[in-house]
């Protein structure tokens, strides 16, 4: 048994699968084994009697990761893998706080708001405290309190002398008492209480630390501070930590992660030798180069080499688009390509720097009837109708979640006004109450009071009714006695909506076979913490399409990664943070690493996104790629001479410009000419002809663009 899974691995790989009982730190590249080396570990750890599979805790970046470290183990070990103490940070944290609620004063059903429902939540506080949104956008109290808690700071400790942020911690403070007051906890907060938990109970520290004597942490390089605190509490004297991760692929900094932690962990932990796995498994010679490459413009690194058996591979391939509308053509017409000769749509991805740049993606592959899976993005749990019917739920399991309340109080309509609402939170403000408590206890009066009480008897009623039943029926029955049914069954585009509400249903099936005597409680907390993975169960064979974030740790055979342009990847926003380009190069890495076989790079000249035309640059990354590797598909590589700054003019000269034998509708190359919008610039470079016909122009003031003669409406001057 043991033999089969140990074989196969490489010598530096079995022996850290190996390590005696002691802490390790395992710093690799992509695609190097880290987390098949993991995996392994744990298994070898239970089939050898080293560990138990309940004295052990294993951390991963997503839950898609977690539910496959737990497939992987169930294939190796004939052992029941579903109570292992296998998930993300906040699925464990989570896990924690249920079991220990009364510990750390939260209510046995306490929920767990989402980003939307956070920011609902701390504009409904904003308002209490008349803070002028304006003024003070909510989505930056929303980053201020989440990035004070996971420097694990509390608003009473908060200071400040600057009258804005003052304003940021009242409403942290008045929002931290919310919270607590409806028995709801936020993603930050989930780590925060679990770490306060352990951090002031001794004897529950103890208990934990002498029961997890292996804690095994994949993509290391993304945990926060917070986070690593936590995992150094949990580790007692006795526990070995063994933790993998690669300084190349940590996108996370703008979440607060810190690469600083691997440096900690060696040094608090005494690590002695890092283990480093060299071997790349995952991808062909030219993909893995060019990734090698990529990266090497980055500073500071850790340092270390990957290599293949596998020899060169195809070249990484690359096509420039004229517009977003023909790079998404070209995308839809080779993956069915692929598809016809043989390669599974799952084993296909697009990968995207930004959310928005899926949905002409999304429109070409529906038009074309190839079947898609978007990861991220509005997930299937943030969906309004959603959220709709697991507020009635919520509110089924704690009268007092506030949020639940204001979201279905009215809906669907029972002609409760505005006006209402709003005397209703007055008096539970004042009252210190929750909305519904108020409700009860000190209704508003008139005709309003009546639609009120309709409204408590409903929830109350169907408390009842459901109380009783297994979960998917619970949700079956909601949505025919709250009228959710009704109402997406009477609205125009309703139907998409009516799918999902029965989707809901489906989930909660499946997660009842998933979690053995799972509460409602419990389906909630998954509702929140999972990230729409639960439409992969119904769905056939799809074509996988994310951002480059969501794909950490995947691997596929081709893989598209596309918008290549400057401005959107690396993303305009990088430029003013600290070490923005070298995140946004990591993102990159990360994201040609994915590939096995095949690697498109795809760029548009033009692109219609937030509602405006953008005439971008290609992305510098494509220079950065050595040329051998590459096959332009359209076109001639850009000239590798132009390294460096942002927006560096890339001036084509010779045999790039054919502006001797070209149509430029009367405009020449060094003409100067004037734009609507950029002002004044001159022009340094075309292509193309008749309608494609496009110019490189240098504004001083807005930087180089393309543009289409037939669109840009270019004056000479
Ligand atoms: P990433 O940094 O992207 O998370 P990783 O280092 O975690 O990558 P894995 O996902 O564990 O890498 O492995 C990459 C691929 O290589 C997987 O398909 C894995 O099964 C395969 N692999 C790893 N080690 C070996 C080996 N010794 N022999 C054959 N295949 C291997
Ligand atoms: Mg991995």
């Amino acid at each position: 048994m043991r033999d089969d899974f140990l074989s196969g691995l490489n010598p530096e790989q079995l022996a850290a699968v190996t390590l005696p009982h002691e802490s390790a730190l395992i710093l690799a590249g992509a695609g190097s084994g880290k987390t098949r080396v993991l995996t392994t570990r744990i298994a070898w750890l239970v089939d050898s009697g080293l560990a138990s599979p309940f004295g052990l805790m294993a951390v991963t970046f997503t839950n898609k990761a977690a539910r496959e470290m737990l497939t992987r183990l169930t294939a190796m070990l004939p052992i029941n893998t579903r109570g292992m103490w296998v998930g993300t940070f906040h699925g464990l944290c989570n896990r924690l706080l249920r079991a220990h609620h009364r510990e750390c004063g939260l209510p046995a059903a306490f929920q767990i708001l989402d980003m939307q429902d956070q920011l609902a939540l701390i504009k409904r506080v904003m308002r209490a405290l008349n803070v002028d949104e304006e003024r003070t956008p909510p989505r930056q109290v929303q980053q201020f309190i989440n990035s004070q808690k996971e420097s694990g700071i509390r608003a009473s400790a908060c200071e400040s002398y600057d009258p804005q942020t003052r304003r940021y911690i009242d409403v942290y403070g008045e929002y931290e008492q919310q919270c607590q007051r409806e028995g709801v906890v936020d993603f930050a907060e989930l780590l925060l209480r679990a770490y306060e938990l352990l951090s002031r109970n001794a004897m529950l520290r103890e208990h934990y630390q002498q029961r997890f004597r292996h804690i095994l942490v994949d993509e290391f390089q993304d945990t926060n501070r917070l986070q690593y605190q936590w995992l150094k509490l949990l580790g007692g004297p006795d526990t070995a930590m063994f933790v993998v991760g690669d300084d190349d692929q940590s996108i996370y900094a703008f979440r607060g992660a810190n690469v600083g932690n691997m440096r900690d962990f060696e040094r608090e932990f005494r690590i002695g030798k890092v283990i480093r796995l060299e071997q790349n498994y995952r991808s062909f010679g030219n993909i893995l180069d060019a990734a090698n490459a990529l990266i090497e413009n980055n500073e500071g690194r850790l340092g270390k080499q990957l290599w293949t058996a596998a020899g060169p591979g195809e070249p990484v391939r690359v096509f420039e688009a004229l517009t977003d509308q023909d790079e998404a053509h070209f995308i839809v017409e080779e993956v069915r390509q692929l598809h016809r000769e043989g390669t599974a749509l799952a084993d296909m991805a697009v990968l995207y720097r930004s959310n928005a740049q899926s949905r002409l993606l999304e429109h070409q592959l529906f038009a074309a009837g190839v079947p898609y899976r978007v990861y991220g993005g509005l997930r299937f749990f943030e969906r309004q109708e959603i959220k709709h019917a697991l507020a009635y739920l919520r509110l089924t399991a704690n009268r007092d979640d506030d949020g639940a309340w204001l979201r279905v109080v009215n809906f669907p309509a029972r002609g409760i006004g505005a006006r209402t609402l709003e005397a209703v939170q007055v008096a539970a403000r004042e009252g210190g109450l929750s909305l519904w408590a108020s409700c009860c206890s000190r209704p508003p009066g008139g005709a309003a009071a009546n639609k009120l009480a309709v409204f408590v008897r409903l929830i109350d009623e169907l408390s009842a009714e459901i109380a009783e039943l297994p979960l998917p029926e619970k949700i079956d029955a909601l949505l025919d006695r709250s009228g959710l049914r009704d109402y997406y069954r009477a609205e125009k585009d309703g139907e998409e909506r009516l799918e999902n509400l029965e989707e809901l249903v489906n989930a909660a099936q499946n997660f009842q076979y998933e979690v053995e005597g799972g509460t409602v409680e419990d389906f909630l907390a998954h509702a929140s913490l999972e990230s729409g993975e639960l439409q992969a169960e119904v769905a056939q064979d799809a074509l996988q399409l994310m951002t480059v974030h969501s794909a950490k740790g995947l691997e596929f055979d081709a893989v598209w990664v596309c918008g290549l342009e400057e401005g959107l990847f690396p993303h305009e926003n990088s430029l003013s943070a600290h070490d923005g380009i070298g995140e946004e190069r990591r993102l990159m890495y990360v994201a040609i690493t994915r590939a096995r076989k095949r690697l498109y790079l795809t760029l548009a000249t033009q692109r219609q996104l937030y509602g405006q035309t953008r005439y971008n640059l290609a992305s510098r990354f494509l220079r950065e790629i050595p040329e051998p590797l590459t096959q332009w598909l359209n076109r001639r590589p850009p000239s590798s001479a132009n390294h460096g700054g942002y927006a560096a003019p890339r001036v084509q000269t010779g045999a790039a410009v054919y502006a001797g034998t070209q149509d430029l509708q009367g405009f020449r190359i060094g003409q100067s000419v004037k734009h609507g919008r950029f002002g004044q610039g001159v022009i340094v470079a075309a292509e193309g002809s008749g309608d494609d016909a496009r110019v490189q122009v240098n504004f001083p003031e807005a930087g180089v663009k393309w543009l289409l003669l037939s669109y840009a409406r270019l004056e000479a001057c």
